[in-house]
């Protein structure tokens, strides 16, 4: 009655009750009122505290979030329903904001929940993109970017006061700092601050995601990661990357100072996460600005080494940040000098040149600073980290073995189990109670159950109604019509050539033969994809061409669509993973053994009662090992034969394309008529030669062993009675993926709060 008579008194500004207003006004009254609540909740506290610098956090919708850890949500939901309105549909109205990529920065959110609902004193710290990454829409079967307008005059975001002077070589930008609460699960609350600058134009956004990329003042928030294909894109997330860290280290300071912390002693009161190479420049910054508080700088990069804790999130060369010293001599030249003694404490003491920070070529390695010059570093998956310590980082893990330690990556359930699928956690909860909220390992419970046929058929229940429910959105927003009886098998991730898109590609193309010649499948197959590629990387777009084309030639054909369809969601994000996570059977994380750091897909899926199919490659190697070998499916090369393959320079794909006719047959088919009629024929030949003369991926060394793996898992599907067992089973043991298990450990073994 009290939170009715609450919703009411925020609707009457519109002059409506629940009785008769609209979806749009309940969710701002919704969203006032949740505020107010999040004002009330206490601040967490602490006698150290973390500070988690990420260039993204991928948040997603913050309504369900916050009223489940408000422990509101079930009373607002049955509330709405006795006015006949869904709380899904008021959902709709929320925009998602657009502060991250993907995996990367989930993390980080999926982090902050854990955070606090451990009931740790711990912020996170960002920067605000006006535009965010982009919206990714289709046109002509390509992607095409735009803006990605989130910011509304109503929303989550809270302006402070606060406000800090950030210098760069011959000006200074004056920041604006907004916050948002991350409260915990039934805990207190943290906050995310998001650095903006003051003067940001919004009008220097011309055509889709154009903009002038000089005119630092006024642009350096419109949006993340702008593209870097040339100079002045670099350069402008070297002044995004300053701003962002030079903000963090100033608030960082002021609040050690408001709190009366000896500076000399800083790392017993603070502690500070550097997410991935991003934020590194925090390192010199803190640097800097402890010797303006008198400290020297023998004391000032103590200091800051034994606050400092790094996280690398991927051995892939190519994404390890390296900039010219040049560059940073034309943004931030006052961090140099620091830099130069740094690099140069590391030569006097370390002659290996692959140690050293700035290298021959005078170009800055960004996560050598890192792991000099942090007290940690961590890999995020238990093969991952292996891979650091003995190969990709093996010179720094034989200088520094006690820094090195593996934090295996986790989602937290409060959105990727209650929120986006509250009929499979009523079924949880009926069959097992309600501990495993507080205790995910509890989930294990749920294997008592394991031959019970009237749990385990509610199970598959629950399975056909959110394919159900999938079905109905794809039908509204994409006018795609899916069989829900179809088995649904999704790839939903960031488009990269390591995670393999194309190769489920060449899977279609051989199932669309086959069917045209007359074998045809068991039951239908759905494969649903998700995925945006970076504005500059010319190969992902190809791909996703591919992708588009294929799917209006197969749900066009008469006869093959039948049995199979391809849908690919178009902006893929965390409101549509939520939506298709619940309704997938089988979990693609086919990504080349050795470059997946660890994935977090794959553990929402899990979660959900969808069974992996995928390579031996970071954390699926867990979920393997916890699942046992008849609840998963993997295949392909290990990734000590992928590292062999690629130190002996040894891979050849033109001579599996020459020597395999159905290899051959599936890549010819992406130059076919039928194809070409549909697609661009200058994009399908690039990416076919890619294939044949490059595929630096290795997708045609594991293709047979996909597609016969992918096979028995369609057939095994049909064995219904032991898959709701796989999905019981994978479920069950999802509770070591929990990211309060992860943060527990980040706590014990490095934060030490
Ligand atoms: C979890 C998540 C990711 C990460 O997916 P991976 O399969 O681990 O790469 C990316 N984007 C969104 C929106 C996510 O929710």
């Amino acid at each position: 009655m009290e939170l009715e008579k609450q919703i009411n008194d925020e609707l009457s500004v519109y002059g409506h009750t629940l009785e008769n207003a609209a979806n749009e006004e309940i969710y701002y009254a919704l969203l006032s009122l949740t505020k107010r609540k999040l004002q009330q909740t206490v601040t967490l506290t602490g006698k150290k505290k973390l500070y988690y610098i990420s260039a993204e956090f991928l948040i997603g919708k913050l309504l369900s979030n916050n009223l489940i850890n408000l422990k509101l949500y079930d009373e607002i939901k049955q509330l709405l329903k006795k006015y006949n309105k869904s709380i899904t549909e008021i959902e709709e109205i929320e925009p998602e904001p657009s502060l991250g990529n993907g995996g990367l920065g989930r993390l980080a959110a999926c982090f902050l929940d854990s955070i606090a609902t451990l009931g740790l004193c711990g912020d996170g710290i960002g920067l605000c993109y006006h535009f965010g990454l982009f919206k990714q829409i289709f046109e002509n079967h390509k992607q095409k970017e735009i803006k990605d307008v989130w910011i509304q005059t109503n929303s989550w975001l809270n302006q402070q006061e606060i406000s800090f002077q950030v210098p760069f070589d011959g000006f200074t930008l004056e920041s604006v700092l907004y916050d948002l609460d991350v409260v915990g699960y039934e805990n207190g609350k943290n906050k995310l601050h998001l650095f903006d600058i003051k003067k940001v134009n919004e009008n220097a956004v011309m055509d889709g995601i154009h903009f002038d990329k000089t005119n630092i003042l006024k642009n350096l928030t419109l949006f993340l990661y702008p593209d870097d294909c040339d100079e002045d894109g670099r350069l402008l997330r070297i002044y995004q990357q300053y701003f962002m860290v030079s903000n963090a280290a100033q608030l960082i300071l002021y609040e050690a100072k408001k709190n009366h912390v000896n500076l000399h002693k800083l790392y017993d009161a603070v502690t500070i996460q550097i997410n991935d190479t991003h934020p590194t420049l925090i390192i010199p910054e803190l640097i800097r600005l402890l010797m303006l508080e008198g400290l020297d700088i023998e004391e000032a990069i103590q200091i800051t080494s034994r606050t400092c804790a790094y996280t690398n999130h991927t051995i892939l060369s190519e994404a390890l940040e390296k900039w010219p010293r040049s560059y940073l001599e034309e943004t931030v030249p006052h961090l140099l000098p620091i830099i130069d003694i740094l690099d140069q404490k590391v030569k006097d003491t370390y002659s290996d040149p692959k140690v050293a920070i700035i290298d021959n070529n005078q170009l800055i390695h960004m996560a050598h600073i890192d792991i000099h010059y942090c007290y940690s570093v961590n890999g995020v998956a238990t093969i991952h980290t292996e891979i650091l310590k003995n190969t990709e980082l093996k010179h720094f893990y034989d200088i520094y073995p006690e820094k090195f330690n593996n934090k295996t990556n986790g989602i937290t359930f409060r959105r990727w189990l209650y929120s986006c699928n509250p009929e499979l956690d009523q079924w949880i909860s009926h069959w097992i109670g309600d501990a495993y909220k507080k205790d995910a390992d509890k989930l294990q419970d749920l294997l008592a159950y394991i031959d019970h046929e009237e749990c385990l058929n509610q199970l598959a229940k629950i399975k056909l109604q959110k394919k159900k429910q999938l079905c109905d959105y794809i039908f509204t927003h994409q006018d795609i019509e899916l069989d829900p009886n179809s088995v649904f098998s999704i790839q939903i991730k960031r488009l990269h050539e390591y995670k393999r898109q194309q190769m489920n590609a060449l899977y279609i193309i051989h199932k669309y033969l086959e069917i045209q010649s007359g074998k045809l499948p068991t039951r239908p197959i759905t494969m649903i994809f998700g995925a945006k590629a970076a504005p500059a990387y010319t190969i992902a777009k190809d791909i996703i061409h591919l992708i588009l084309c294929l799917s209006d030639l197969i749900n066009h054909d008469p006869f093959v669509s039948k049995y199979l369809r391809v849908v690919m969601v178009e902006n893929y994000n965390v409101t549509l993973a939520e939506k298709l996570i619940p309704a997938c059977d089988i979990s693609e994380q086919i990504s080349l053994a050795s470059k997946e750091a660890s994935g977090t897909g794959n553990m929402k899926f899990m979660l959900n009662g969808a069974i992996t199919l995928g390579t031996n490659d970071g954390a699926n190697v867990e979920i393997s090992q916890l699942v046992g070998e008849n609840n998963i499916y993997t295949f392909g090369q290990s990734s000590d034969s992928v590292i062999l393959h690629y130190q002996n320079g040894d891979y050849d794909p033109k001579k599996i394309y020459e020597n395999d006719e159905e290899i051959k047959q599936a890549v010819d088919f992406i130059t076919s008529e039928q194809l070409m009629k549909i697609g661009d024929p200058d994009i399908l030949f690039e990416l076919q030669h890619e294939l044949i003369y490059k595929d630096w991926f290795m997708t045609l060394l594991d293709y047979h062993d996909y597609v016969q793996t992918k096979n028995r898992a369609f057939s095994d599907y049909e064995d219904q009675a032991s898959w709701k067992k796989k999905m019981l089973v994978n479920i069950a043991k999802a509770g070591f993926f929990s990211s309060d298990r992860t943060i527990s450990q980040y706590n014990e073994e490095i934060w030490k709060l």
